[in-house]
């Protein structure tokens, strides 16, 4: 029997050269879930295949889809230094356009990369066998591929071929997700959908143009998680910007505090599990203060903790306007707006995902956010399937 091999796989390429189409027909019509898996906020995970040979993460990378060139060095450099995270990167090209501008730049991006590099000519379902041999040779000449393979991801041409090499190409190492992970990406686009779409039923007419949503986490928290005992406990939080560089005033954060309205379960118990789980519930995100007593405080018998507790899902999400003034109304008085809007998005992502969910809302005022690679960047990111 030959070994698992588990990697992860960058999937580059100029728009429209068929990224989505081959992701999609690779991972077929599965419906998605949530991974909670921490690296998923730092690296964009697009999609997970497993089969009984290995597992392939496919992995995006964030401005890559945006013209190279463009970028500026800091961006270049996580560019690179994400490309040789991979284990393996594909680099597709679109058989029926010809090489242009764009095709050189990623070709010059590359030139640093030591990973391993596919060439994957696409479409080649609509073009002649000729155009694709010329293909080939001009590209050989441009670079030492690993292998280059014509394929068609929408007819599913070669894909067979391409799976193989790419698992024959990735480490042998033990499954990081399970079978039933698929991708988080879907998800981080249609709840930051959700929200918005709440938002956008409660402010005034000019503010969908200066409103994106980024979903910046999505965890699943056992019953217990002293940071689900934190929300609640519906206690304020106040939360540090992680990057130090952000823009000076009017970073102050708005809090949506959900309130638990459901029958289950009552903080004393909630604090009361929290307490049983001991200390490896440790906070992963910034500690939370609590405002309520200490856990050294509550009253011992509160209850036995019930065994059929789901666990709940956290998710944490940015809203970025422009000014502050925008930030107020989408807060609204005493912070009432924002709980509504809060509140109505938690009830439809929980019809959606099955489950129990908590929903941290931040207002974030970014000047000129448009202009911000690194907010236009978060947001396209999570759109770019
Ligand atoms: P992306 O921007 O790289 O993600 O490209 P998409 O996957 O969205 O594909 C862009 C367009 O090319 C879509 O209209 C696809 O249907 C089409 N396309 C993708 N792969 C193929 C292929 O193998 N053959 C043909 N004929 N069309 C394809
Ligand atoms: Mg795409």
């Amino acid at each position: 029997m030959t070994a698992y091999r588990v990697g992860y796989v960058a999937l580059i390429g100029r728009p429209n050269v068929g990224k989505s189409t081959l992701l999609n027909h690779i991972l077929g019509q599965k419906i998605s879930i949530i991974s909670n898996k921490p690296q998923t906020t730092r690296i964009s995970i697009l999609g997970i295949h497993t089969t009984e040979k290995g597992q392939i993460i496919f992995i995006d990378n964030p401005g890559i889809h945006k013209p190279l060139h463009k970028l500026n060095k800091r961006m270049m450099n996580f560019v690179y230094s994400s490309l040789e995270t991979a284990d393996l990167i594909c680099l597709l090209i679109d058989a029926t356009q010809k090489t242009g501008h764009g095709d050189e730049f990623v070709l010059e991006t590359l030139e640093k990369v030591k990973t391993p590099v596919f060439l994957l000519i696409n479409k080649v379902d609509i073009v002649k066998k000729e155009n694709i041999l010329l293909l080939i040779d001009q590209y050989q000449k441009k670079r030492n591929f690993q292998e280059i393979i014509p394929i068609s991801a929408l007819k599913g041409i070669n894909l067979d071929v391409l799976e193989k090499l790419i698992l024959e190409n990735l480490p042998e190492a033990e499954k990081l997700y399970s079978d039933d992970e698929v991708s988080d990406q879907s998800e981080r686009f249609l709840l930051a959908e959700i929200i918005r779409e709440k938002l956008l039923a409660h402010v005034e007419q000019e503010l969908p143009w200066v409103t994106a949503v980024y979903i910046d986490a999505i965890e699943e928290r056992e019953p217990g998680d002293e940071r689900e005992k934190a929300w609640d406990e519906g206690e304020a939080e106040e939360e540090s910007e992680e990057e130090g560089e952000a823009e000076g005033a009017g970073e102050e954060e708005a809090e949506a505090e959900e309130e638990e309205e459901s029958e289950e379960p009552t903080s004393a118990g909630l604090t009361q599990r929290a307490r049983e789980a001991g200390p490896e519930a440790e906070p992963e995100t910034e500690p939370r203060k609590p405002k309520a007593p200490a856990p050294d405080e509550i009253p011992p018998g509160v209850g036995p903790r019930p065994r059929e507790r789901r666990p709940v899902t956290y998710i944490k999400a940015s809203v970025f306007v422009e000014k502050d003034n925008h930030r107020k109304i989408i807060i609204g008085r005493h912070g009432q707006l924002i709980k509504l809007i809060g509140i109505e998005a938690r009830r439809e992502i929980e019809e959606i995902l099955e489950t129990k969910i908590y929903l941290d809302l931040n207002v974030k005022v970014r000047e000129r956010w448009r202009d911000s690679a690194d907010v236009l960047d978060l947001i396209e990111g999570q759109k770019e399937t």
